[in-house]
């Protein structure tokens, strides 16, 4: 434990809240392994703006500035558990947001490209990925709506806010036999899909309603 830690009395504290979190995602049906070690070992507390830091393992979603929210950890492991089943070894996350969920992929030995449309979230994500030691990921300022062409293909894109349509440059990003994990809908609830390429046919299952920001398009800010 650090220093600091155990004087903000949260070294155990998280500890502990930390093992209750990985219990709840049991319950609500999360069962990969690898998800749950993953989510048990990234300091989510360290995501957060100091003052909620207290409340980084419940299992909701909190603010984190420019009007935008970390995902609720349940959300989080079953994306994460979604895309391992695309057996990847390079993923696109769309909405780095504060950089939690591609730590969560990072840990799990995934190559991650990020995208953020917000400046101010871009930088933040950047300093929390390199105080958890993962700057390795690679992280971008811009549009994913448009997705990242040079680096395509994808075995596996992770979308974490929710656009009215499926876009189409994210599909056809996607290699042979990848996924997208993508919230669609506008409005009160979305639905969380699983699209799967095969050649240039793309199968939808709905995994289940979810609710997510509105995904925006355009100049990034
Ligand atoms: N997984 C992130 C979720 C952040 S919320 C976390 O846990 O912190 C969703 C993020 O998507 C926001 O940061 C928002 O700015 C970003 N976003 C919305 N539309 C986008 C777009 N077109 N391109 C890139 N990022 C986008």
């Amino acid at each position: 434990m650090m220093q600091s830690e155990q004087f903000l009395g949260i070294g155990m504290t998280s500890q502990r809240t930390r093992e209750r979190l990985v219990q709840r995602l049991l319950e609500r049906g999360i069962s990969d392994r690898r998800v749950l070690e993953s989510m048990r070992s990234v300091p989510r507390h360290l995501f957060v703006d100091e003052a909620l830091s207290s409340r980084a393992y419940e299992d909701t979603a909190l603010p984190i500035g420019s009007g935008q929210t970390i995902s609720q950890p349940y959300v989080v492991a079953r994306m994460t558990e979604a895309v391992l089943q695309c057996r990847p070894r390079k993923v696109l996350e769309v909405g780095t947001g504060c950089g939690y969920q591609t730590a969560v992929l990072a840990s799990l030995g995934l190559e991650v490209f990020s995208i953020e449309r917000i400046g101010a979230l871009y930088e933040k994500a950047r300093r929390n990925l390199s105080r958890v030691k993962l700057s390795h990921v690679r992280l971008r300022h811009g549009d994913g709506y448009q997705g990242w062409k040079a680096q395509a293909p994808f075995d596996a894109i992770l979308v974490a806010a929710a656009p009215e349509e499926l876009p189409e440059a994210l599909l056809q990003q996607l290699a042979e036999g990848g996924c997208l994990i993508i919230p669609v809908g506008g409005g009160g609830g979305q639905q969380l899909l699983k699209v799967t390429r095969q050649g240039e046919q793309f199968n939808q299952e709905v995994l289940e309603m979810v609710s997510f920001v509105p995904m925006l398009s355009g100049a990034p800010r």
